[in-house]
């Protein structure tokens, strides 16, 4: 079986990689850490030189270079998936899609995920709160540096969401360092932090860098995971449409290459929500946005 085959590669190039001195497996209890990642390279080992598959990046000329076929396996390109927000209350919606190759102001990407975006924006006032998605866990949060910023990553279990998978949500350009440890438990709809802007100053977006939520989503069929500087590394992972999770039809897989494979008509996900006031939409909704909605 190919995937098979893929996850096995995929075991060897994490275990090829050089695991640091704080790394720990598990959902045990422990502190935020601060400024860990400061100047280092990003997510997926993505530095050269080091025997591991760094992805092509777009030369920052407004090429796009083809995506590195493991990144592909794993589910990073564009899915398609289309936002309805609610018509009765007022929603901010997405700015720049998932899998998307340019930023919400029409720019081209140049990360190291081949140049598509590893999850969903959206362009946010500073000090917005942000919620909890579902109901879950806090695993990691901190401090990072240039294009990471305040972090907050939660876990969601198949018994959080009645999804068939563990969800691994990261939270990211939060105003503040979170206040929330490793181990907080928090219900759908509570606040996990405030929006801002920590990391977008000085790259692309200039001195006055773009506040907004970045939002990433891995899936595994397994709840393990290490956290160590600003990353998660999960066991088994797969990216994810972040809008996949509020996808309620019966018989969906929620894996990126079937849903990029359904019909447009199915493509389109409804969004359920908290509204300011604090009703969840539909009322039984497990997941609610990530922020809350202005009714109308
Ligand atoms: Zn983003």
């Amino acid at each position: 079986m190919r995937f098979g085959i893929f996850l096995a590669f995929m075991a060897a190039l994490i275990l090829s990689l050089p695991q640091p001195a704080d790394a720990q497996m598990g959902s045990g209890k422990r502190g935020m850490m601060g400024g860990g990642g400061k100047g280092s390279g990003g997510y997926m080992g993505g530095k050269k030189g080091n025997g591991t598959e760094t992805p092509e990046s777009p030369t920052g000329n407004g090429k796009i270079k083809k995506i590195p076929e493991q990144l592909e396996q794993m589910g990073l390109f564009a899915v398609g998936l289309k936002a309805v927000l609610p018509s009765a209350a007022k929603c901010e919606g997405i700015a720049s899609p998932f899998g998307s190759s340019t930023r919400y102001d029409g720019s081209y990407r140049n990360n190291e995920h081949g140049g598509y975006h590893s999850g969903l924006d959206i362009t946010l006032t500073i000090g917005t709160p942000l919620l909890a998605i579902a109901d879950g866990e806090v695993i990691h949060g901190g401090e990072g540096g240039l294009l990471v910023g305040n972090f907050l990553w939660m876990r969601h279990a198949p018994e959080d969401t009645g999804l068939p998978f563990y969800a691994f949500v990261k939270y990211q350009h939060l105003d503040k360092p979170p206040s929330l440890q490793a181990g907080d438990k928090m219900k759908m709809g509570q606040a996990v932090g405030l929006s801002g802007l920590t990391g977008t100053q000085g790259g692309h977006y200039g001195a006055t860098g773009y506040p907004h939520l970045h939002m990433t989503v891995y899936a595994s069929d397994v709840s393990d995971y290490e956290a160590f500087k600003f990353m998660v590394r999960v066991k088994n992972m797969r990216y994810l449409d972040p809008l996949a999770l509020y996808i309620t039809t019966p018989g969906t897989v929620y894996e990126n290459h079937a849903l990029r494979d359904l019909p447009d008509d199915q493509k389109e996900v409804s969004v359920p929500y908290k509204d300011t006031v604090g009703n969840m939409f539909p009322k039984d909704t497990r997941l609610v946005w990530p922020v809350a909605c202005e009714p109308k």
